[in-house]
């Protein structure tokens, strides 16, 4: 069947059905982007002005974490030199303040619960309740109209109330985005490519901070909903990760209990004890979004030096080395479902079978498209604007290795006992936004599948 006609019916049927989905659990992060379109004249002058000499030292080489001036101006010219992303938490309250005061252009929701709580939330009219750690003013006005709730205690009891009638006055989870274009200059250096610098200034979700709400009531908390989503893991180190994970695992066991499937949005965790540990509590989700970086990033966790190679070599990513790799994954730790997305196609890998996986993975598609395509998505009725997008021709070739492989037709093929669901996705050439693509792509592939099952 041509894949036009299959998107077009994927979209009808979960936006005709997404009303049924129960309200979805978001944990754990939340914060506020507060995005800087760097001005090269500006940052000269205030490199001359904090000094030179020590600033062009930690161009070089980045420090662990930011310390002083010298060294958050240091990381962004490293950034800008190698036209790469790098992202440091910021230590100093000077180094802070200073942050502060030089500003931004442009505040943005930020973190995967925040900017999932939207997309569902705020636009398919979804209703979600989020975690979110500090709750302040700033933070609460980025959070859309719609069926977005936090737990509030009152006399002890847990009542859910939209972020801004929270009335918090807690602290702001600033992460500041240093953004450059291509070609952009300081000095003699110039950006090979466009990108960003990330500066933390946020101790909470950096930690994986619980609030107090979700520590004492989780079981009243978790009553209502019906699915989850698990977020934010990814910046625990081996120092501070314990305590969170033992959280997780006792969240994942209520939930369970009650039969909420459960899925975790994984995003690169540097620290390999981490995400060792991560991989350990993987079996009791019910599912995992990742793209080929962290696929890979796992396989070298498991063991699989070469796989995991072979997942970074080509381009479009070979999808039988995807294919064994999530077989091995769901071997390994008995998770039901592994979607995996990357540019061109999704592919998802499941123990149970039917065509919703493969329709929940196309609305997935479009919405990111739509994402890409309009920046700003308002409505599930702005998803089928995206319809014109082509499909990826890159991705016929994925096709037809994995007819070739596995005798997949129309998308859906059995591997060892498992389905496996492709789709080619739609690829807008000049993006307004590819900003928390991923979080889109995952949050609404699952939160589709369960509407259409
Ligand atoms: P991020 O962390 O930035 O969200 P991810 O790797 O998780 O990054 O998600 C990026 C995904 O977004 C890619 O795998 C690809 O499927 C999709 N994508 C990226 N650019 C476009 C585009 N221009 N049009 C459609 N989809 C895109």
């Amino acid at each position: 069947m041509a894949w036009d006609a299959l998107y077009s019916s994927a979209f009808e049927s979960v936006k005709g059905r997404i009303g049924r989905v129960g309200k979805v659990l978001l944990a754990y992060n939340t914060n506020i982007d507060a995005v800087k379109y760097l001005d090269g004249r500006d940052l000269e002058g205030r490199i001359e002005k904090t000094g030179k000499d020590e600033v062009l030292r930690y161009a070089e080489e980045l420090p662990g974490r930011i310390e002083s001036v010298p060294q958050l101006l240091g990381s962004i010219l490293w950034s800008v030199k190698r036209g790469k992303a790098a992202e440091l938490f910021v230590e100093s309250c000077s180094t802070r303040f200073y942050m502060r005061g030089w500003g931004w252009d442009e505040l943005r929701m930020g973190g995967q619960v925040g900017i999932m709580a939207n997309l569902l939330g705020g636009v398919y009219g979804v209703p979600v309740i989020a975690h979110v750690p500090q709750l302040s003013r700033l933070q609460a006005g980025l959070f859309k109209d719609g069926p977005i709730y936090v737990p509030k205690l009152e006399g002890g009891k847990v009542k859910l109330v939209h972020p801004r009638n929270f009335g918090g006055d807690e602290e702001s989870c600033i992460h500041y985005i240093y953004e450059f274009p291509r070609g952009f200059r300081v000095f003699d250096f110039q950006a090979p490519r466009e990108n960003r610098f990330i500066g933390a200034t946020d101790d909470y979700n950096t930690n994986v901070y619980i609030r107090p709400e979700f520590h004492e009531h989780f079981e009243e908390i978790a009553e209502s909903a019906s699915l989850a989503v698990v977020s934010g893991l990814q910046a625990l180190t081996e120092e501070n990760y314990r305590g969170p994970l033992e959280t997780l695992r006792e969240h994942l066991e209520v939930l369970g209990e009650r039969g909420i499937p459960v899925h975790l949005e994984f995003a690169f965790t540097q620290d390999e004890t981490v995400r060792k540990a991560i991989m350990d509590l993987l079996g009791l989700f019910h599912g995992v979004g990742l793209n080929e970086v962290e696929l890979a990033s796992i396989m070298e966790v498991m063991g699989e030096k070469g796989l995991a190679e072979k997942l970074l070599a080509h381009d479009p990513v070979d999808p039988i080395a995807v294919t064994e790799a999530m077989l091995k994954l769901a071997g390994r730790t008995g998770v039901k479902r592994i979607h995996f997305h990357t540019y061109g196609y999704y592919l998802a890998l499941t123990d149970y079978k039917g065509e919703f996986v493969r329709d929940a993975l196309l609305f997935a598609a479009l919405a990111a498209a739509a994402k890409a395509k309009l920046g700003d998505v308002r409505s599930i009725d702005d998803v089928v604007r995206a319809m014109d997008v082509p499909v990826n021709v890159k991705a016929k070739p994925v096709e037809e290795a994995l007819s070739k492989e596995y005798g997949m037709k129309d998308g859906i093929a059995e591997v060892n006992g498992y389905q496996l669901a492709f789709v080619p996705t739609k690829i807008v050439v000049r993006p307004k936004s590819t900003v928390g693509i991923g979080d889109t792509i995952s949050s609404s592939a699952f939160v589709g599948e369960f509407a259409l099952r």
